[in-house]
């Protein structure tokens, strides 16, 4: 078997070229699956998304953290059954996600709620799963849970989502632990929110979170955001406060192109003597981590479009489909679905079919000639993928298939164009 470019920890290793030059993941030829499924598809390796998280476990099963994948990273059902069956808790920022954890039986006790805005619903539904911790972020939103769990008399444990003020040297936009940031409580508001809950009742303040940001790709930030928490829990102790639970957020980077994060086990190195002798319950969150490398977005080229300046292969996913180029001008990888040695090369930029100049993939990226009809992947993009699509320009949501071995399921059908209007009237 030849292998892809791509090897490593997070790199996408269960998608690769075989002998006769096309491209599969685990075991089945891409071509095979969009025979039966068509495109646009995402498609996810299941070995990826247990490996990513087998290697947080191991890196971290000295101190046996309860590992809260995020859902909304990927939250397709079977992706999500994957992860609880081997182990994994859910990290939830919604009323549909406790309901996609419900779905695939995630125990109560292993989830953890997080967001700013939660809703008197949520959180009623979320006290009736008898989640273990509500990460909480701000002070009115504390008040709320307590008054819910009063009136419905149950009793919650609450951590308090801290907001450390460094800097993860990430994209702006999934930076959310600097001050200015709307997420999590500065350190002065938290101590004194901390001290004031004695007097709730119905919650206990027993653990403190802390999520700086997304795709960090080194372990500074984590180790200066990690020391600031733990001096601010000692600080708490001594004043008699009793922390249990530490959740130390998601947040680790992958490969997309030339970056070079830390692994799993160097991550582990960097963290984990912080938290010798100290007897927390450590929970992360990892997201991005497990999936983003363990799904790819396939889509047929439609058209060859030439202008005086530019080639464009125009295909059939678009920008609703897959937002993160528009958003974060993020980079993706492209891959024929078949080899083609011997063939020219040209600088394309890669674009989908909607009314907005945002809508690309890929600009000014070397690649083999292709043609309409020719498929392609858009590489890295099981993590915030599906769950950023929208149906933009009524177009249909893609379908969803999960790879295990030598066989392969549609785990979500392509959206019908009943599926768009359901719920209108005229
Ligand atoms: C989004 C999010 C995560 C996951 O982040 P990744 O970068 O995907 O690992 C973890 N915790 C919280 C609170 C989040 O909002």
């Amino acid at each position: 078997m030849l292998r892809g470019e791509f090897q490593g920890e997070t790199r996408m290793h269960d998608f690769y070229y075989d002998r006769k030059g096309d491209l599969c993941c685990e075991k089945v030829p891409l071509k095979k699956i969009l025979k039966k499924t068509g495109t646009p598809t995402y498609i996810y390796s299941s070995r990826t998304i247990s490996e990513h998280l087998a290697k947080i476990q191991k890196a971290f099963r000295s101190v046996r953290p309860l590992i809260c994948y995020s859902v909304k990273a990927n939250s397709n059902l079977a992706v999500l059954k994957t992860l609880v069956k081997n182990g994994a808790g859910l990290d939830i920022v919604s009323g549909g996600e406790l309901f996609r954890a419900r779905k695939v039986q995630c125990p109560g006790r292993k989830i953890v709620y997080a967001g700013v805005g939660k809703t008197d619903e949520e959180i009623r539904e979320a006290i009736r799963a008898r989640i273990l911790l509500f990460n909480v972020e701000s002070l009115p939103e504390l008040e709320r849970i307590h008054q819910i769990a009063k009136a419905m008399r149950k009793q919650v444990n609450v951590s308090l989502r801290v907001n450390p003020n460094v800097d993860p040297h990430t994209h702006a936009y999934i930076t959310t632990g600097r001050a200015e940031t709307k997420f999590g409580i500065d350190f002065d508001r938290a101590r004194s929110i901390y001290l004031e809950s004695k007097k709730l009742t119905h919650a206990t303040l027993c653990g403190l979170h802390v999520h700086i940001g997304s795709q960090i790709e080194t372990g500074e930030p984590f180790v200066e955001a990690f020391r600031k928490i733990l001096e601010f829990v000692d600080d708490l102790e001594l004043a008699g406060i009793k922390i249990k639970f530490l959740n130390l957020g998601g947040g680790l980077g992958v490969i997309y192109s030339d970056e070079n994060p830390q692994t799993a086990d160097e991550f582990a190195k960097k963290i984990l003597p912080l938290f010798k002798k100290r007897k927390y319950q450590i929970i992360f969150e990892p997201g991005r981590f497990i999936v983003a490398n363990a799904g790819v977005l396939a889509a047929k080229v439609l058209y060859v479009k030439e202008t005086a300046v530019k080639k464009f292969l125009i295909t059939d996913a678009g920008m609703n489909d897959l937002i993160r180029p528009a958003f974060y001008n993020a980079y993706h990888g492209i891959w024929p679905i078949r080899k083609q040695e011997h063939v020219a090369r040209w600088v394309y930029d890669v674009v989908g079919p909607i009314c907005e100049s945002g809508d690309f993939f890929a600009k000014d990226r070397e690649l083999p000639e292709m043609r309409s009809g020719d498929f392609l992947t858009v590489m890295t993009s099981g993590a915030y993928g599906f769950t950023m699509s929208s149906n933009y320009n009524s177009r249909r949501r893609a379908c969803e298939v999960l790879v295990k071995g030598a066989s392969f399921r549609v785990v979500r059908q392509r959206e019908t164009y009943q599926d768009l209007v359901r719920g209108e009237k005229i």
